[in-house]
């Protein structure tokens, strides 16, 4: 008797420790969360919100809605707000109230839905890219449920039954500011028919953590993108640019890791600017660009 109590008090021990490490993130099964973005194209505003619907069973649900009336988004372009497998893309029929649904699976225990689809344009096994188009804003549901145009998003794990399965979303890395918040995507995708991406610029090994649209009244001008190479601590800093591709015009990128000089590259060029790569491992960093007369320029932050 005395070995199991000692058995038993062990394993309290060791469940408590397992807390105390994964505190922050979802407990057993699920991996990382993914660098999930926006469901909607680099640039844009959307406001989501989650307890003005009836239908959601958490608070973390987020109904998505942009434009002065109710109609007004109906046909937008939903993407997918981080890479993966397409692995439902069907009318739910009356089985439940989501009408046109596409669901992605990210790996690691984490799923995205995407209700109400006007229409899909995905099928099931298909793999996406992040910012990839999967669908249009529409007011799909079961029969005789008549709702509004909008957005139904919500991220999964598999880890839990429904809904506690239902979990918090994050976007570029912070959490949603439930239960409302309007932000600006910076799921900055390929820039159309510019060749280059951000990873293709900075190296395999790199992956991106964060995206910046550069946005003048009524176009993407460009994107500045920040990426991390977590196997040697690098940073790296480069601007797509998404207008006047293939023409030379003025583009710059720079990173600068605090307590050291910026480094900025400025040019006439036709695709991009960068890459700049530092070693900022546990420092914070400041990053930006421009794209001709739009720029950015972001604080010192990043800092893990
Ligand atoms: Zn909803």
């Amino acid at each position: 008797m005395r070995t199991l109590k000692v058995a038993i008090g062990l394993g309290a021990a060791l469940l408590g420790a397992g807390a105390l490490v994964f505190g922050n993130s979802v407990a057993n099964a699920a991996g990382p969360r993914p660098a999930f973005q926006m469901p909607f194209p680099c640039g844009q505003g959307w406001t989501g919100n989650n307890p003005n619907s009836s239908a959601h069973r958490t608070p973390w649900e987020i109904d998505w809605n942009r434009g002065g009336s109710p109609g007004a988004d109906l046909g937008d372009a939903v993407v997918a707000a981080a890479a993966g497998t397409v692995v439902t893309s069907a009318h739910q029929g009356s089985a439940n109230g989501f009408g046109n649904l596409v669901v992605i699976d990210h790996g690691g225990g984490w799923k995205s839905y995407y209700a109400h689809l006007r229409v899909r344009t995905v099928a099931k096994g298909n793999r996406v890219a992040h910012g990839q188009k999967i669908g249009e804003v529409g007011n799909t549901s079961r029969p005789g449920n008549n709702i509004s145009p909008h957005l139904h998003f919500e991220v999964r794990t598999t880890d839990r039954s429904y809904p506690s399965n239902i979990q918090p979303a994050y976007f570029n890395g912070v959490r949603f500011g439930y239960p409302q918040q309007t932000l600006i995507s910076h799921n900055c995708g390929a820039a159309p028919g510019n060749p280059y991406t951000p990873v293709g610029v900075c190296g395999a090994g790199y992956q991106q953590i964060d995206a910046q649209p550069l946005t003048a009244p009524g176009v993407v001008a460009g994107t500045v993108d920040l990426l991390y190479n977590s196997s040697n601590g690098n940073n790296c800093v480069v601007t797509i640019k998404h207008v006047s591709v293939g023409t030379k015009n003025s583009t710059s990128a720079y990173l600068q890791v605090r307590g050291r000089q910026r480094v900025t590259d400025s040019g006439s060029y036709a695709h991009y600017a960068g890459p700049i790569r530092a070693t900022a491992r546990n420092t914070c960093v400041s990053w930006g660009g421009s794209v001709g007369s739009v720029r950015y320029d972001s604080p010192f932050e990043h800092c893990g």
